[in-house]
């Protein structure tokens, strides 16, 4: 067996459950993520892919089930989390939102830099050198003094991209990256996603983008009603699925 086959996953998720309210939103989620693999997550409005990467991220805090990553982070969430755990796994992960969540009165290069200067102690000039480089490497050097305002909406999630870029996260969570653009945008910020992706960058991205998710993704899960219904190959999944719901949530999608 080669060094790859045994090497433990960057990512495990075992289990996991999170319910809100009366609501029981996960009902045992698991998932394993290589290093340098893109996972895509597909499944109707509500079915909690969502909840999964906040709970990744540390934004939600599950009611049972384990998250580890590889090394050294083991979270069970049958006992209480501490506020090490949580920023352990906000260290480690980055997320992309779907409405960008860039601050409004900040510049791009503020926007990018606040997170590493203020969460991490980077110096301020290394945070800018390493900001612009990222940001030129998305085709918006010329726009570090700008406002989100005065952007498109493609732009701003580029931006978005980069300021979780900035944070040098080992794993990059999208939540429906393009799902708030003009269809005219999508293709720029996807291009941006494919980049990272060829590059080895680990990703869990939440997307109605079959195709992309077809063409990026190493491993494809379809979500419904909080368990995952069916996992595999893109190929096999998006044209062959085994099971009826999978079958039928593409079918609509077509
Ligand atoms: P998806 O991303 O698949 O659309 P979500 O993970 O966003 O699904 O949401 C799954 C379910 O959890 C939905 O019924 C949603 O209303 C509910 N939900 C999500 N976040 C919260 C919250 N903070 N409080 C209460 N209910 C929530």
């Amino acid at each position: 067996m080669s060094s790859a086959e045994i090497e433990a996953p960057l990512l495990r998720v075992t289990g996991l459950h999170k319910r809100f309210g009366e609501n029981e939103v996960l009902r045992g989620i698991d998932l394993e993520v290589r290093r340098g693999e893109v996972v895509a997550i597909i499944g109707p409005s509500g079915s909690g892919k969502t909840t999964v990467l906040r709970a990744l991220n540390g934004l939600e805090v599950a009611d049972a089930g384990e998250i580890a990553i590889d090394p050294g982070l083991h979270l069970d969430f049958q006992y209480p989390l501490t506020e090490a755990h949580r920023y352990g796994l906000r260290d480690r992960s980055a997320m992309v939102f779907q409405n960008y969540n860039l601050f409004p009165h900040r510049t791009v290069l503020q926007n990018v830099t606040d997170a590493p200067v203020r969460v991490r102690g980077l110096p301020r000039a290394q945070a800018v050198a390493e900001a612009e480089a990222l940001l030129a490497r998305v085709g918006l050097a010329d726009k570090r003094d700008a406002y989100p305002y005065q952007l498109s909406g493609g732009q701003q999630q580029r931006v978005g991209i980069v300021r979780a870029l900035a944070l040098k996260p080992e794993l990059l969570l999208f939540d429906e990256p393009t799902s708030a653009l003009d269809p005219e945008l999508v293709g720029e910020v996807l291009q941006v996603i494919k980049e990272l992706a060829d590059d080895g960058w680990t990703m869990v991205i939440v997307t109605h983008e079959i195709s992309f998710a077809r063409q990026v993704a190493d491993q494809v899960l379809f979500i419904d009603g909080g368990v995952v219904v069916e996992r595999g190959e893109p190929k096999r999944i998006l044209t062959e699925p085994r099971e009826e719901r999978t079958a039928r949530f593409l079918r609509r999608l077509l």
